[in-house]
């Protein structure tokens, strides 16, 4: 059992667990309070999963290779970084790594600690920081930016050279949706009422 707020009328409730796509309104204005989600576990699992492997390739594999006459020169995600880096631009090269690197690893991996272990059925240690941290956290991924940023560059360097799209831009496009669709899937009242901390 827990409390929340009406966001419309600011009376407070108890809020008992909730049955499978079940939703508590407000007794006084009738404002839907939270929603249960369904299947929440395994489709946070799921996503996270799918996140995790688009991840490894948007890291590892090239992300642009750019061709000049008979030049060719790739990039990838992380020497990319270590480029801004070493011309001396070290905030938005700290920047990058936190966004886009750090935060969706740090996001995922928490994520399946706190998952399995509930798919499971078992406890772990420091389940309910590790959550508090991921709901903390939760606006600190701007892969958005930054995938914004390589398209402008794209098309400003496609006037100099051949500007070719590697697999890991496409594994990084893809993983802002994933990793948007594993956050909505967290049903955060369900994760508190299981871990038995307060929202
Ligand atoms: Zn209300």
């Amino acid at each position: 059992m827990h409390q929340i707020a009406c966001h419309e009328c600011d009376l407070i409730h108890d809020i008992p667990p909730m049955p499978t796509r079940g939703a508590a309104c407000c007794v006084r204005c009738g404002a839907v309070l939270l929603r249960a989600q369904a299947n929440s576990i395994d489709r946070t699992i799921a996503w996270t999963t799918a996140g995790l492997v688009l991840y490894v390739v948007a890291v590892t594999f090239p992300f642009l290779a750019m061709r000049s006459g008979s030049i060719i020169q790739e990039t990838a995600l992380l020497t990319g970084i270590q480029q801004l880096y070493s011309q001396g631009i070290y905030m938005l090269a700290f920047l990058v790594l936190l966004t886009c690197i750090l935060i969706p690893l740090g996001q995922m991996l928490g994520l399946l600690y706190i998952f399995i272990p509930l798919k499971l059925n078992v406890r772990v240690k420091f389940a309910i920081p590790v959550f508090r941290l991921f709901q903390h956290f939760k606006p600190w991924s701007m892969m958005e930016i930054y995938m914004l940023g390589i398209l402008i560059a794209m098309v400003k360097l496609g006037k100099m050279a051949t500007i070719v799209p590697g697999l890991a831009v496409i594994a990084f496009g893809l993983l802002i949706f994933v990793l948007n669709f594993a956050i909505t899937a967290v049903d955060s009242h369900m994760v508190w009422e299981r871990l038995g901390g307060e929202s």
